[in-house]
């Protein structure tokens, strides 16, 4: 292999949807999402992607389901992904590795009863405030994930903060790993995750004759899998960065 391997995040990190653009002019549209808030790339972004393109393969790691993932309007000029929050892998000609995704189901089912649970206790004391649902791969649970309907960013912050608590609080969540950012709140069994699936990926990739791994994301939860990485990359505006550079820790 030539060139670097990406392993690369998808929303918030090569796109954002366009509220969070601190800038609306000059920006292309990357996505379709059903909900109305597509996916959009700025100079910088475009840029980015651009070289990371042309310096090597780019291989999305996403929590983005193959239905969401076929709503990315970008050639990544491979087949390869990492989707679902790890529970599929793709190979180079875009079909999922069935023994990565047997045993992802496998655990995902395990899961499904506190699932129900889960959108249950959502439901009764949120109402319409919140929305939730469980992501399937291939007929299987994988995860479960919670979104705030309201418009302002603290009355998200508040809710989705109480939607965490409550369902920590109330039911038995140790087999599974949260994910807190923005407007995002998951809940994905442990055994499924980016970092797995990037392993395994990696494991299949053979030998990469040097070819260096870099790793981009912007949550917390995906340093997990840039660590598998040589190198790291960030935006500047992102929950990791946002962690690394508050105050006081500047020395
Ligand atoms: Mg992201």
């Amino acid at each position: 292999m030539s060139g670097c391997i990406y392993l690369t995040d998808l929303d918030d990190t090569l796109f954002r949807s366009l509220v969070k653009h601190p800038d609306p002019v000059g920006l292309t549209r990357v996505t379709t999402a059903t909900n109305g808030h597509h996916g959009h790339m700025n100079a910088a972004q475009r840029g980015l992607f651009a070289a990371l393109r042309s310096t090597g393969h780019v291989i999305p790691v996403t929590a983005r389901s193959s239905d969401a993932f076929a709503r990315v309007h970008l050639d990544f000029g491979t087949g390869r992904a990492v989707l679902a929050n790890g529970a599929v892998v793709r190979d180079e000609t875009g079909r999922p590795d069935s023994d990565w995704s047997d045993h992802t189901g496998r655990i995902g089912r395990r899961f499904d009863p506190l699932f129900g649970e889960m959108s249950a206790l959502i439901r009764a004391e949120f109402g319409e405030a919140a929305r939730s649902w469980v992501v399937a791969e291939e007929g299987a649970p994988v995860y479960f994930c919670v979104k705030m309907n309201a418009a302002e960013e603290l009355a998200v912050r508040e809710g989705i903060t109480a939607a965490r608590d409550l369902l920590s609080g109330r039911l038995d969540l140790s087999g599974m790993w949260a994910h807190l950012n923005g407007n995002n709140l998951s809940f994905t069994p442990i055994g499924i995750s980016k970092r797995d699936a990037c392993l395994h990926l990696i494991e299949r990739l053979g030998d990469r004759g040097g070819a260096p791994l870099i790793g981009l994301g912007d949550s917390l939860t995906d340093l997990s899998f840039m660590g598998l990485c040589d190198f790291m990359m960030i935006p500047s505006r992102s929950q990791i960065a946002t962690r690394i550079l508050q105050p006081g820790c500047d020395g």
